[in-house]
């Protein structure tokens, strides 16, 4: 049978759409997928999953996936640039085709969808591109690609409908900026950019673009980026930016925005802690604000299910929506914003709700979740801030591990081609428990994730300090703390 409702070039007929279904899934991103392909492998649910977009959601379509990519690509202009240093003789500013690596990019992405709605077809979930609407507790309104409109019977529903780029705030001329969708629609090397925000896609973006040889000027309204981080990270990262060139604009906002239609290039007029001013010859601005969940339009409040005042979707742990049999999962829920977080969730909401007794109670922990910020340096990040730490434990109960160094790939360069590294530990209680770790530097994306593992199993310091270092490397530095 075709699960799929997809036109291909050998079959042009499309299958019905299932009427009745056990667990009816809206969106088909990183939450979603999880949810429906578990339900449906793993305990033989009768699965759908509504998507009216592209398979995979936010994190492959615009986000995680080709934003990646794309750091890798400035990862290796930076290599090119940093090559001389030990010998090679390569051009000084590589020559980046933007265009040619944007199609290939872009090709990546549209295979990858292609992979998602193979694994669906395999595990088969019935896949059904169109959108949807909830009419009520165990009906859902779908809308397809022609425009017919049918009706589905579901036992069960999840909401992982994800989320959309914050609208930028309502300053003239804000809407000639795009975001973070429309830097992937970016299709020229641009020369001049503009980004507005604080959090991990701006401080991304505009690392990679300055990396990339773009005159980058970020706007931030306070007086560091990533302040949901600890500060030894705010502090040296934001440094770091202005040492590598990135036009940190510090405490300041944007109050217009003004197009030449000629050129299409932008002029932006900003106010801040150092007087007001403008740039011109802006070829992008990129919003970067935050994002907002996808709540409207899809019949949440009809069906009374709540939402807060951020319009997210009010879940408890287990993802148990206000309303019966209606789940909701990932970004829309507001929980913590990151792929392996929905999949997760998605996972174990298929579990506790088809699988075997053992899984009744299972949800995700949302305590200790590793995250890693792609930005130059990379940075990482488990576990309690320090000032979260002093509140919850008290200072006298504390100790901190810190170090600071040059990693020694940057030995044979100049000064001024070395970047920082830095680690911080915090250790509560007479055992030293770590429940923070925070990190930046070269490889520091790579290098959580183990000792992400090492804290969820509750790690103390002296079980740090017992595994021997592998050197040289910077991780080394992590179990020699004095
Ligand atoms: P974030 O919520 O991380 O950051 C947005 C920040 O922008 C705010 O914290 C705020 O910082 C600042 N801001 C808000 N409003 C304004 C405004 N009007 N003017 C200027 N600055 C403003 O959102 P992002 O959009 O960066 O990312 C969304 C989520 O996506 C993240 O929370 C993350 O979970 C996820 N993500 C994860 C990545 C990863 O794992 N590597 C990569 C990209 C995204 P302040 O208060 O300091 O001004």
């Amino acid at each position: 049978t075709t699960l799929s409702r997809h036109f291909s070039a050998t079959s042009l007929a499309m299958a019905p759409i299932s009427k009745e279904i056990d667990f009816l899934v809206i969106g088909g991103g990183s939450g979603g997928l999880g949810a429906a392909r578990a339900a449906s492998s793993r305990y033989g649910t009768k699965a759908m999953i509504i998507e009216g977009k592209r398979l995979g959601g936010t994190c492959v379509n615009v986000g995680c996936v080709p934003k990646k990519v794309t750091f890798n690509a400035a990862f290796i202009a930076e290599t090119v640039h940093q090559a001389k240093d030990y010998g090679f003789s390569l051009q000084e500013t590589a020559p980046f085709d933007w265009t040619t690596f944007k199609h290939k990019r872009d090709a990546y992405i549209k295979r990858l969808n292609g992979i998602y709605e193979r694994n669906l077809a395999n595990d088969k979930v019935e896949y059904v591109h169109g959108w949807a609407k909830l009419l009520s507790r165990n009906q859902v309104e779908v809308t397809l690609d022609d425009g017919t409109k049918e009706v589905v019977n579901a036992k069960k529903i999840v909401v992982a409908v994800g989320g959309n780029p914050t609208a930028p705030p309502a300053i003239p001329g804000a809407d000639f900026g795009t975001n973070s969708d429309g830097f992937f629609d970016i299709d020229k090397l641009p020369k001049k950019v503009a980004l507005v925000g604080a959090g991990y896609i701006a401080v991304e973006f505009a690392g990679m673009f300055n990396a990339l040889g773009v005159e980058t000027h970020l706007f931030i309204r306070h007086n560091t980026f990533l302040r949901s981080f600890d500060p030894m990270i705010q502090e040296t990262v934001t440094n770091e930016y202005e040492r590598l060139g990135v036009k940190v604009h510090r405490s300041t906002n944007l109050d217009q925005v003004q197009k030449d239609e000629a050129s299409g290039k932008l002029t932006v007029h900003y106010k801040g802690a150092k007087g007001e001013g403008s740039v011109a010859d802006v070829d992008h601005l990129i919003w970067a604000i935050g994002r907002t969940p996808a709540t409207s339009g899809i019949g949440l409040e009809e069906a009374g299910v709540k939402l807060n005042e951020k319009r997210h979707v009010v879940v408890d742990q287990y993802q148990n929506t206000s309303v019966e049999n209606i789940y909701a999962l990932g970004d829309v829920s507001g929980e913590v914003e990151l792929t392996p977080v929905a999949i997760a969730a998605g996972r174990k909401l298929a579990a506790r709700l088809f699988g075997p007794a053992e899984f009744k109670t299972a949800r995700v922990d949302y305590t200790n979740i590793p995250s890693v910020v792609f930005a130059h340096p990379e940075v990482g990040s488990i576990g309690l801030t320090e000032p979260q730490a002093v509140e919850k434990y008290g200072r006298e109960n504390l100790k901190i591990y810190k170090t600071n160094f040059t990693a020694m790939y940057y030995a044979m360069m100049d000064p001024d081609q070395k970047g920082p590294t830095a680690y911080k530990l915090i250790c509560a209680g007479p055992e030293e428990k770590v429940v923070g770790l925070h990190i930046l530097g070269l490889g520091s994306g790579e290098m959580l994730q183990g000792f992400g593992v090492a804290i969820k199993m509750g790690a103390t310091k002296a079980d740090f300090d017992s595994c021997v270092a592998i050197h040289p490397t910077s991780a080394e530095e992590l179990v020699t703390l004095r």
